[in-house]
């Protein structure tokens, strides 16, 4: 090995000298000539018990061969090693060797430090340092993984879904042709687990979830955890916008099937799915996932476990949110409830003894709002609204007082046992006062608590928590009268039915209105029916509209109804209107 440093015997001797010193030092070190022949190995070199000697002479091809290392690697050492010889300066590299048979990769901290003639012209060879970084490297991936990654399920999380999303929409406006999706997935009725349950369940149940959705996708899609019960899917290279819709059908199939946690069968997960497509709908990261985001909602919004495509017309609906948002504040701002809000109430009756003849037991009050920009908007598009902006306590306030007020005119031409019906929305039970604001208002208005009911529907139950208890138990407490409002809409179970105070369950205009269409829709009603009787609860047919429903109704032994069959929701004064002309019963012909 020291012929090919030529005769100059000074040299020779610094050179074997330092290579002396190096053999000691405890880390790889090797030298090459400037052809990249090794010229020299210490101990700690990798050479998987090679005898060292064997490499001097040869290559670095020759090396990676007989140590099995995948040829890649090699080039990034030759580009630096070329780098070394050119520039006649020290260089720095981080360098991967894979191991394809054992499926290992290594990673080095690797310096070539040119040795030069005294002249320092002349690069006469290049020594190698190599300092092992595989478990820190390694560390650092773990880290890597632990900030990109979600514990629970193991899926990626928020944080590489908006890394990943960057990187498609910059592929997308550099290729021009991709076609992607991104797929907003929110699993319905996930909370009632929590809360029911207990969180580990609901854990688990994620964890199955992501399992589901991990093996129904190809591998090229990726797939995240935003958060909660939340996921994102995006899929890439598209042949058509419509394989996104298979992609959520199969979805939301697999996420419907039973969940069997710790012996518990749970079978009301569905999942509801918005869908937007890259580029069409959106080329930044917050439009895209914005829109997908106002898909699934549309979802939610209309009857859950199902999928949607973002449509430019759901902004318009969003811009229509926004109006009725703004218009709400100026109402409440200028205290125009007067002008713009009415109160209309609805009879809701009971059969009588005698035949077709029914008696008018109470009254619902329901609103309406006429407003001077936007016309007539009903209170099932605006109380939502309210709800989510917050704006609703507002006029609850007023919707309390003015109800209130109308009702002591109209009581006097009571029956006994006559009531007033009032609709709590969801949030409002999920208020601290409520119940206090209830009992003010009775107060002021001196009206007994028995002459009240409050509905509250179905599905706000399902956010059932200490709070809402609180506020029911407390209506109970004083008196008031507690309805279910839109029953069989939402998914309470008897368990929760046996732990609300109401006595009464309004089954929703929904069922009432299939009922001479469809068989099955027979049997549910008949069935809530008769579930009621056993749990001993009033059972009250919402949107009894036809002699037909009435008479099937009254076939299952269901005894008070409302609905247009009787009366439409009237003004105040139509209302005394009708309850004096008839002495408080309407016959029918
Ligand atoms: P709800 O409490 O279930 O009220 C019954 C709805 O069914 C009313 O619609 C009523 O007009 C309608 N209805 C009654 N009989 C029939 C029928 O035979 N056929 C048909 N097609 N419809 C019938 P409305 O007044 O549009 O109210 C819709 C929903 O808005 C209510 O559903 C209630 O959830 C909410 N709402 C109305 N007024 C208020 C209010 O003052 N406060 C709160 N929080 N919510 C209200
Ligand atoms: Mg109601
Ligand atoms: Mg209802």
């Amino acid at each position: 090995m020291l012929s090919i440093f030529g005769a100059k015997h000074k040299k020779k001797f610094r050179l074997e000298e330092y290579f002396r010193t190096l053999s000691t030092i405890p880390m790889e070190i090797a030298a090459f000539d400037p052809q990249g022949r090794y010229i020299f190995l210490n101990n700690y070199f990798m050479t998987n018990g090679i005898p060292a000697k064997e490499f001097l002479g040869k290559d670095d091809q020759y090396y990676f061969y007989r140590l099995g290392i995948d040829a890649e690697s090699i080039k990034t050492r030759q580009k630096y090693f070329q780098q070394a010889l050119k520039n006649k300066n020290i260089v720095q590299f981080t360098e991967k060797l894979h191991f394809p048979k054992k499926n290992r990769t290594f990673y080095y901290k690797r310096i070539f430090k040119p040795i030069l003639d005294p002249s320092g012209s002349r690069v006469l060879a290049v020594s190698m340092f190599g300092n092992n970084l595989t478990h820190v490297i390694l560390s650092q991936k773990e880290l890597k993984y632990l900030a990109y990654h979600d514990k629970l399920t193991g899926l990626r999380n928020r944080d590489a879904f908006y890394d990943y999303l960057d990187q498609l929409i910059y592929e997308t406006m550099r290729d021009k042709k991709n076609l992607s999706a991104v797929l907003f997935i929110d699993l319905d009725n996930f909370k009632v687990i929590n809360d029911s349950l207990g969180h580990d369940y609901g854990d688990l149940v994620l964890q199955e979830a992501a399992q589901r959705m991990t093996q129904s996708l190809r591998k090229a899609d990726m797939i995240f955890r935003l958060g909660g019960d939340e996921f994102t899917i995006v899929l890439r290279n598209m042949k058509r916008e419509w394989d996104a819709a298979s992609v959520a059908e199969k979805l939301i199939s697999v996420l419907s099937m039973p969940y069997k946690v710790k012996g518990e069968v749970i079978s009301s997960i569905t999942a509801s799915i918005g869908i937007a497509l890259v580029p069409r709908d959106g080329l930044d990261r917050d439009t895209i996932v914005k829109n997908a985001d106002m898909a699934m909602y549309a979802v939610k919004n209309t009857g859950k476990s199902g999928y949607r495509y973002y449509s430019v017309e759901m902004t318009h609906n969003s811009l229509r949110r926004l109006q009725i948002v703004n218009q709400l504040r100026k109402v409440i701002e200028k205290k125009d409830y007067d002008n713009q809000f009415m109160m209309v109430y609805q009879p809701i009756l009971s059969k009588n003894g005698k035949e077709k003849n029914y008696k008018i037991i109470g009254i619902e009050a329901l609103i309406r709002w006429q407003n001077p920009e936007l016309g007539a908007i009903p209170p099932s598009t605006f109380i939502p609204i309210a709800e989510e902006s917050k704006l609703i306590q507002a006029f609850n306030q007023w919707i309390i007082q003015r109800s209130i007020e109308d009702f002591r005119e109209i009581q006097p031409y009571h029956n006994n046992g006559f009531y007033l019906s009032l609709n709590a929305s969801p949030k409002s039970l999920h208020s601290d006062g409520f119940s206090r604001n209830l009992q003010n208002a009775l107060l002021r208005n001196q009206l007994n608590p028995n002459s009240l009911q409050v509905e509250i529907t179905e599905t706000s139950l399902l956010d059932n928590d200490a709070l809402t208890q609180r506020n029911l138990t407390a209506l109970a407490g004083m008196g008031i009268k507690l309805a279910i409002d839109d029953f069989g809409t939402g998914y309470a179970s008897l368990n929760y039915l046996q732990k609300i105070p109401a006595q009464t369950i309004k089954i929703d205009r929904s069922f009432i209105d299939k009922v001479n269409v469809d068989p099955k829709n027979q049997e549910l009603v008949k069935a809530i029916l008769l579930m009621g009787k056993s749990l001993n609860k009033n059972l009250i047919a919402e949107g009894v509209e036809t002699q037909q429903h009435l008479q099937f109704l009254e076939d299952n032994a269901c005894r008070q109804f409302q609905g247009y069959l009787f009366s439409k929701p009237l003004p105040k004064n139509n209302l005394i209107g009708l309850v004096t002309e008839h002495n408080m019963e309407l016959t029918l012909p």
